[in-house]
């Protein structure tokens, strides 16, 4: 399958969008907007709404705009502005002008919510936030009335304004929405606008101490905004009749919330604040370790945008909740790889090899092919000398039967070389060790081919010992080693199931000397080993760092077959 082709398919949203253009509603006008709140970096879930949003608006001939939901001074920073900027950009979407932020209407949601007081649907309430929840009442049944409820207009306009201007304690009082305290949906009773936080906001400063609530918010944001069609997740969809009730009281234009399935994906958690903690108690090195679901830990670790992108198109959108399997992920990176890479020699573990018949001073270079899937990308030189390095595993000194690589006595060829023979096995003499290999080589088999016609049915990659270069290289597993970390058992912690082996770190691998120059935006795949690109956090031209991307193959799918039985 050729990841560049997958189409967009339709689905439910599409179709209210189609409808809406057959009926004029918006005279056929489409306008979104992703909606991040600044507290925390994006991760591939944010890529699944991103990749919706933008894509309808792209596909609409619409708009679609960036806007940061920025009403609690408490988690946001702008540390998480800027880089939610620069992923959204680095997936490939622009918003041109349209960079927006809640923080910058807290003046209309203020007028808002005057108006609200006026009308008679909002009062001030002096219930502490413990009394709030209790007058609440459970789920399945109905709320009490909190006193505030019967204040007069002109009595909470007094004290919306002394809210405001900051002469109550954080928590003292809130102002409420007067909706109906026995309404089956919970979020009916009466639920905050604005509340006190004496905070300093990363935007707007200490201009404000109250603060609206994102329920309140989100709509009118939207609405100021003239969003068509405002997309969200599923868990906001006993929020819609609240969504609906604040535009239709407040009489302003009237988006139409709608609800997709958010992403799941196993192996992983996508909640910000797990991932938080996450970076906080440094079970990782940090947002953008290789290891993280974020777009900037995947940019790390060498995905591409285009590859994401095809993954958000393949899982489609939905009304249920399901769990994606992260192979499918892995499997979109792979094949996207696969058609771009260079291919290059690496040795994660190497072993030396001396060519006895090979002579010291001599370099050959052997034509090695860029890529097979792109006749263009051509040819480069790889230098063949009397030392190189093999990888450990491809010799064995007693192999099994099936075993077709090196092993004493034995025949293996070498990767755009010849046929090379292990003559003798030099060890350690105290710890036993294989510490080299003497070996010869046949110069007839130049071609990859005995003219005699004797076969040999492997072949190995290898580096020159001196032409190449040695480098780090980082070899990741999934950062959970339990295929649900969202599902655990009570009494249990998601953070028990991290899994310890999520990053192996070798040393002294050798790998071609033309990745000395290689820059950390290019993917090369190091031959029989799988995709790989430069950290870019922390390689250096003194020594280079590499990242595993994703394995050349699904190993776990094997797995999962054998242990199928299949
Ligand atoms: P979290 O629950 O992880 O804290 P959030 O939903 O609070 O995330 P926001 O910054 O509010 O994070 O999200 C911005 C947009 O991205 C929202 O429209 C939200 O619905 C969407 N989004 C967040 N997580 C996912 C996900 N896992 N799948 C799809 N969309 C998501
Ligand atoms: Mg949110």
């Amino acid at each position: 399958m050729n990841t560049e082709e997958t189409p967009t398919r339709s689905d439910f949203i599409r179709q209210i969008i189609n409808d809406d253009n057959d009926t004029g509603k918006h005279d056929g006008r489409v306008q979104t907007r992703f909606p991040p709140e600044p507290n925390g970096y994006l991760h591939i879930g944010h890529a699944k709404s991103i990749c919706l949003n933008f894509g309808l608006s792209e596909e609409y001939q619409g708009k679609c705009n960036l806007r940061f939901d920025d009403t609690n001074p408490l988690t946001e920073d702008t540390e998480y502005v800027d880089s939610i900027r620069s992923d959204v950009r680095w997936l490939g979407f622009d918003w041109d002008d349209r960079e927006y932020y809640a923080s910058n209407y807290f003046d209309q949601l203020y007028d808002f919510a005057i108006q609200l007081i006026q009308a008679g649907k909002a009062y001030v309430c002096d219930l502490n936030p413990e009394e709030v929840s209790e007058y609440r009442g459970p789920w399945n049944g109905v709320g009490k009335e909190s006193p505030g409820r019967s204040r007069t207009v002109e009595e909470n306009l007094d004290l919306f304004e002394r809210m405001k201007s900051g002469e109550f304690k954080d928590g003292e009082k809130t102002l409420r929405a007067k909706i109906d305290m026995g309404a089956k949906n919970m979020n009916m009773r009466d639920p905050t606008i604005y509340r006190i936080r004496h905070a300093s906001h990363h935007r707007s400063g200490d201009k404000w101490c109250i603060y609206p609530m994102y329920d309140f918010t989100h709509g009118l944001s939207d609405s100021i905004e003239r969003i068509t069609h405002s997309i969200c997740t599923l868990e906001f969809e006993n929020h819609r009749p609240l969504y609906d009730w604040f535009l239709a009281q407040l009489g302003v234009f009237h988006p139409q919330q709608i609800e997709f399935a958010r992403l799941n994906l196993t192996y992983t958690v996508l909640s910000k604040r797990k991932l938080l903690s996450l970076v906080k108690e440094n079970h990782v090195d940090g947002w953008d370790d290789p290891r993280m679901p974020t777009i900037s830990g995947y940019r790390r670790r060498g995905y591409t945008p285009e590859s994401i992108r095809n993954f958000c198109k393949e899982i489609g959108v939905t009304k249920y909740n399901s769990l994606t399997d992260i192979h499918l992920l892995e499997r979109s990176i792979r094949e996207h790889l696969n058609r771009i890479s260079p291919r290059v020699m690496g040795v994660l573990n190497p072993l030396k090899v001396v060519i006895e018949n090979f002579p010291e001073e001599k370099v050959e270079y052997r034509d090695a092919v860029n890529n097979p899937e792109d006749p263009a990308a051509g040819t480069r030189p790889v230098a063949f000398t009397r030392e190189l390095y093999i990888e450990r595993d491809d010799f064995m000194e007693d192999p099994p039967r099936k075993f077709f690589r090196l092993a004493p006595g034995k025949e293996v060829r070498l990767r755009y070389a010849y046929f090379l023979k292990c003559e003798e096995v030099i060890k350690d003499p105290v710890t036993g060790e294989v510490t080299e290999l003497r070996c010869s080589y046949d110069p007839e088999t130049s071609g990859g081919h005995a003219p005699d016609g004797r076969k040999v049915k492997g072949t190995i990659h290898w580096v020159s010992a001196s032409e190449s270069v040695q480098a780090d290289v980082r070899l990741y597993e999934h950062l959970f080693s339990c295929e649900d970390p969202n599902a655990i058992q009570e009494g249990d912690d998601w953070r028990n199931h991290l899994n310890p082996n999520s990053v192996q770190v070798l040393e002294d691998c050798r790998v071609e000397a033309c990745l000395a120059s290689a820059s950390p935006d290019e993917r090369y795949q190091f031959e029989r080993k799988g995709y790989f690109c430069l950290d870019r956090q922390d390689s250096t031209p003194e020594k280079l760092v590499f990242n595993r991307t994703v394995t050349l193959k699904d190993t776990w799918a094997k797995v999962k077959k054998k242990t199928n039985g299949g």
